[in-house]
């Protein structure tokens, strides 16, 4: 989605402004020595996130006003429920690209409710109205699938909600915020202009939690943002607002995917310009440092290679790439339990 992102996404920045913003400051404190020690940490099971992104496909297209959009939403509800989460959906609106006046659904998950350190976990559940970016030009009114764009980021947090509940956390709290519409943005190659306030046409959901988080924004020592993290050989380079918002966050999550041996998705030595993604807004209106990990080539200098088109199917998600991002987080989570 954000995908959108890109596109509304993107609004890529010269490559010179990255180097100079990119020294995050050096703060070592009491860091290594706890971290040396092990800590248990529970299975994420890619086989059950894979499961997470096919039923969500299962429902249709998930655009808001659907009836496949309510039922999807109806089952995530249910299934965080069930997995010992306090969840709530808060309704809001806005404004399309069009003008139109839109109904949202956010869904949030909390463990740990009464936690006064916790960190913000966050994914978009809408699939893309258009699939704008389709090569074959007869598929570009079609909707994208998104199982990828949408899907895998909620079902690696839904995989993550699941395990956790077999070993609870015990300092930190976790909110985990499944937002709509962030990918019904201004369309692209439909001949269709483009409005004047194009990036605000995307991440609608996020923007209205920013404005209305459903907990005081200063208990979040920050947040992490999930977007197209499912496809065979994604790569996540280290992208410019996640650098300049919450670069201690970036080096964290990179840093921790290379200990478990997964630098080759999170791409230390690569930056992305910034994307227009759901981490902007939450940055700039609620401000809480947050960073995206988002499927981004940057020699391409484009998203995932079927990126709102027809294609962005179950076919396209890999179990591993699942795994690589949900084990790191999870790893990291239970590290930031006792050191946070
Ligand atoms: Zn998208």
């Amino acid at each position: 989605m954000l995908c959108a992102l890109f596109l509304s996404a993107v609004i890529l920045i010269p490559a010179c402004r990255q180097t100079e913003k990119e020294a995050p400051p050096k703060k070592t404190v009491k860091k290594t020595k706890v971290e040396e020690r092990p800590v248990s940490v529970p299975v994420f099971n890619a086989d059950s996130a894979f499961y997470f992104v096919g039923k969500q496909l299962s429902f249709g297209y998930r655009i808001p006003g659907t009836e496949a959009h309510a039922q999807t939403a109806r089952w995530i509800e249910a299934r965080l429920r069930s997995y010992g989460a306090k969840v709530k959906v808060q309704k809001g609106r806005g404004r399309m690209y069009n003008d139109k006046v839109i109904e949202l659904h956010n869904i949030i998950a909390s463990l740990n409710p009464g936690a006064r350190k916790r960190i913000l976990l966050m994914a978009h559940w809408d699939s893309r109205r258009f699939a704008d970016h389709d090569p074959d030009p007869q598929k570009r009114k079609k909707p994208v699938p998104g199982a990828n764009d949408g899907a895998s980021g909620v079902a690696v947090l839904m995989e993550m909600v699941r395990a956790m509940q077999s070993q609870p956390l015990q300092h930190i709290g976790i909110d985990v915020v499944l937002v709509d519409a962030e990918d019904q943005g201004t369309p692209d190659n439909m001949g269709i202009a483009y409005g004047p306030n194009s990036a605000e046409s995307w991440g609608l959901g996020a923007q209205y939690w920013s404005r209305n988080p459903h907990r005081s924004p200063g208990l979040f020592r920050y947040g992490i943002l999930l977007d197209m993290v499912g496809a065979a050989g994604a790569t996540f380079p280290r992208e410019l607002y996640s650098l300049e918002y919450a670069p201690q966050v970036v080096e964290k999550v990179w840093n921790r995917a290379a200990k478990l041996g997964f630098d080759n998705y999170f791409i230390m030595e690569k930056t992305a310009g910034g994307i227009t993604d759901d981490h902007y807004f939450v940055n700039t209106i609620a401000h809480i440092p947050m960073i995206d990990i988002i499927h981004y080539d940057v020699l391409k200098n484009s998203f995932f290679p079927y990126w709102h088109t027809t294609s962005d199917d179950l076919t396209q998600i890999d179990r591993s790439t699942l795994n690589a991002t949900g084990h790191t987080l999870l790893e990291l989570l239970y590290s930031e339990d006792i050191t946070l």
